[in-house]
């Protein structure tokens, strides 16, 4: 018989993203719904001549680019086939089994499962809320924790701690202990990512961030972080040579040079989302602040965002139910183009009369 090791025998299947049904707007995985920057795309398509060719292994016009624009040295930026594989090498890397990987009540669940791959436990505090809680990170560290990831802003919550809290976590937090700062929607965040970018000198802390959402660029496969040197030599064992391939390193380059079209698609969604907010308050919602391109929904039960669920389904609009984030009540939609979110608003608002 052909057994697996033991913690991936005892991994639940894994879900495949469900994609509806074919001509359905997707507001399911956060993608951008106004394109990659034009120049991000010449850049793909000329390096695909070179297709033949191994990429370049060390993403050297990649962290250039990354290095410039974020005025961080070049040699803390490590770059992954999307942030997710950076955060499985960092599991893998930093916990085993016996080891715990802490992470809160509605963290990524992406977080859940590397820590199952590598055999190490991951366990989460709640957050009140619908906020990360740092005095209950704080009080959960054990002897065996290795690492503590934190999701700012979060997903699927769209919360944001204040810079601050992120810094009096790390100072709580034991010196072997590495914090992880997820910032996959950071762009999204009006506040100056320097006070974070700069806990990473400590030698203790990395900073996540992809070309997934704000860039528009899901599709390509690339994230990248900053690392502390030690942290980054570990890293480096195990991500796969040649990771991320020629095309996608050219398009992110070139993305990470267009600022301006990154804010565009900023600025853009944070106007539709001010709009299909305050529709969704008006019909009696009370939805968590968002900071980023998503908006959490919660419903009156998960019987009633079920009902509104299907009533989306069939105008046409797929959302994210939550039931795997522990909030089986809540729909996450990502802000796509306004006339869908004047849709789903319409769609949904008749659902908030049921809140209590
Ligand atoms: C989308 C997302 C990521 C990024 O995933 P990629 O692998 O870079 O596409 C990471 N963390 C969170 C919380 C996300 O929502």
């Amino acid at each position: 018989m052909i057994r697996p090791v033991a913690a991936v025998a005892a991994m639940a299947p894994y879900a495949l993203a469900d994609l509806g049904e074919a001509g359905m707007v997707s507001l399911a995985q956060n993608e951008s719904a106004f394109g990659p920057s034009p120049r991000a795309l010449e850049a793909g398509q000329a390096a695909l001549a070179s297709a033949a060719l191994y990429p370049d292994p060390d993403w050297h016009a990649l962290r250039q680019a990354i290095a410039e624009m974020h005025g961080q040295p070049r040699e803390r930026i490590l770059c992954g086939a999307g942030s997710m594989e950076l955060i499985g090498a960092l599991i893998r890397a930093f916990a085993g089994p016996g080891d715990e990987v802490l992470g809160t009540a509605h963290g990524y669940l992406f977080t859940a499962i590397a820590s199952q791959q590598a055999g190490a436990s991951y366990v989460t505090v709640p957050e009140p809320n619908l906020r990360v809680d740092v005095d209950l990170l704080l009080a959960a560290i054990t002897r065996r924790t290795k690492l503590v990831f934190v999701c700012n802003p979060g997903n699927p919550t769209g919360t944001a701690l204040p810079n601050a809290e992120l810094l009096r976590l790390r100072a709580g937090l034991p010196a072997d202990v590495l914090l992880v700062v997820d910032q996959a929607y950071g762009e999204f965040d009006p506040q100056d990512p320097t006070p974070v970018f700069d806990l990473v000198a400590r030698g203790d802390t990395v900073v996540l961030r992809t070309f997934s959402k704000a860039y528009a660029l899901a599709s390509a496969r690339v994230g990248w972080g900053l690392f502390p040197e030690t942290v980054g030599g570990e890293m480096r064992k195990l991500l796969n040579p040649n990771n991320v391939s020629g095309a996608s390193q050219a398009m992110a380059a070139a993305a990470m040079r267009d600022r301006a079209h990154m804010q565009g698609i900023v600025a853009r969604t944070a106007a539709i989302r001010t709009e299909f907010v305050a529709d969704l308050r008006l019909a009696g919602f009370s939805v968590p602040e968002p900071s980023t391109n998503f908006v959490l929904i919660p419903f009156a039960s998960e019987e009633v965002a079920r009902a509104a669920d299907r009533a989306l389904r069939s105008g046409g609009l797929l959302l994210r139910g939550m039931g795997g984030y522990g909030l089986p009540h809540a729909l996450r939609a990502t802000i796509g183009a306004a006339e869908a979110m004047r849709r789903a608003a319409r769609i949904i608002a008749p659902f908030g009369k049921d809140i209590p």
